[in-house]
């Protein structure tokens, strides 16, 4: 067998809240003497996330609606068996990749958005502001307004706004308004544009943008695209769609493998998992793997630190290379942020979760590999589970276990040609 599907009936109707199961108390979120991010929250989040950003509640209920629009989109996604992958690699290991990539914009960043735009629009918001820095997930957040008949604006991490302009035409088809970051939209961007007006962007600033202009206008809230508990929250349907393929062919995973940029594509395919693991009903391998050029969770600190740049939300305890942390240009642009999902983070702490690196041209070659014997392209971020997913093949090759490694396959690569040439000519550096 190829593919495990499910039917349209079996979309999740709960997503689960790992915060009811955690081993040790989730720290709360802080501010500074002088600030006011916590006061903040209310203003540019919609009551619907807040609750569940605070929530210990183990179940949430998925609103009819943003059920609907799951089964809209094409879930629940299928779950392949990589059987051209194991061939090649020889491996006695069974690899399953879980296809995010098969929703309309290409990643799993839609269960989120669309989850956010509702409760906004329940709130009587009329706007929705975001960061984007690859570009996926304000495309996401586009579509997910588009749906729900509301405004959408993007601000993209400059850098990416010009060396991705087909995600610019996407957003724009789904009528979102994009400016690339810094802009002259907001204080924060001018005064960043005056002291380099050269500026590339981070996704630290583009989130300060972001927040400036839902502060400013009380129909607007914020939408954050990972690192927040709603985020993890909305994203676990994955994994709980996991659960039931995994069960109909009477199954269990011994690893999962994610790549982290935020931490919500990993956490959104591990946390039901992980709720077995915390019980004793599960033994499993969690790995979560990020580029060695931002290597958060491998090399950063676990400390309190803002999420964005101009210190406008609250501080989060979390790894984090600092708020200021410009990382380099690489292809994987989702997974450029100095920070982390707290609940990620505290889960690493407890060391429930394993965090690896591997680096930019690793990542290509096994993408290549995988494009060769699956045929689908991987997102250069998809590329950094696969590349470990494959490590941890090969190791079962030598021992001769038959493991079941599962791969959260978060989305596919197609706009992401750029990067693919300068690896094929070989201008790709780690
Ligand atoms: C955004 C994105 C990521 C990284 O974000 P997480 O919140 O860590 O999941 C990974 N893969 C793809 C395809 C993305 O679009």
């Amino acid at each position: 067998m190829y593919k495990i599907t499910l039917n349209e009936k079996d979309t999740p109707k709960k997503w689960y809240n790992i915060a009811a199961d955690l081993p040790v108390e989730f720290p709360e979120y802080s501010q500074t003497d002088e600030g006011k991010q916590l006061e903040n929250l209310p203003k540019i989040f919609s009551k619907g996330v807040l609750g569940q950003e605070l929530s210990t509640d183990r179940w949430i209920e998925i609103p009819k609606l943003v059920r609907n629009v799951y089964k809209q989109i094409g879930r629940p996604s299928p779950l392949f068996r990589a059987k051209g992958l194991e061939a090649h690699l020889d491996t006695p290991a069974k690899i399953f990749y879980k296809r995010e990539d098969m929703s309309p914009t290409g990643s799993h960043k839609l269960n989120t958005a669309i989850a956010q735009a509702y409760y906004a629009k329940e709130d009587g918001a009329e706007r929705l502001t975001t960061e984007t820095g690859a570009g996926q997930w304000g495309t996401a957040l586009s579509l997910a307004c588009s749906l729900l008949d509301m405004d959408c604006t993007v601000y993209m991490v400059k850098i990416s706004f010009k060396q991705k302009p087909y995600r610019k035409t996407i957003m724009h088809l789904y009528n979102g308004e994009i400016l690339p970051s810094p802009s002259d939209r907001t204080e924060f961007g001018k005064k960043i544009l005056k002291e380099d007006p050269q500026h590339p962007g981070s996704l630290g600033i583009a989130i300060s943008e972001a927040i400036e202009d839902a502060l400013n206008d009380e129909k607007v809230y914020y939408s954050l695209g990972s690192v927040l508990n709603h985020v993890m929250l909305h994203q676990t349907i994955i994994g709980q769609e996991i659960q039931m393929q995994m069960n109909k062919i009477d199954a269990t995973p011994d690893v999962m493998i994610g790549c982290v940029g935020g931490g919500s594509n990993f956490a959104g395919s591990t946390f039901p998992f992980i709720k077995d693991k915390l019980s004793g009903d599960l033994d499993c391998e969690f790995i979560a793997v990020e580029p060695s050029s931002c290597p958060t969770l491998t090399k950063g600190e676990y400390k309190y630190d803002f999420g964005d740049t101009a210190g406008l939300t609250p501080l989060i305890k979390m790894y984090t290379l600092g708020h200021d942390f410009i990382p380099p240009s690489v292809h994987a642009g989702g997974l450029r942020y100095h920070g982390m999902s707290p609940l990620v983070a505290l889960l690493t702490h407890e060391k429930i979760i394993e965090p690896r690196s591997v680096s930019q041209t690793s990542v290509f070659e096994s993408n290549k590999l995988f494009a060769q014997t699956e045929g689908v392209v991987p997102a250069p971020e998809t590329g950094h589970a696969i590349k470990v997913g494959i490590d941890e093949a090969i190791k079962c090759r030598k021992t001769g276990e038959e493991k079941n490694i599962i791969i959260n396959f978060s989305g596919h690569g197609l706009l992401d040609l750029q990067g693919y040439d300068d690896f094929l000519e070989g201008k790709i550096k780690d």
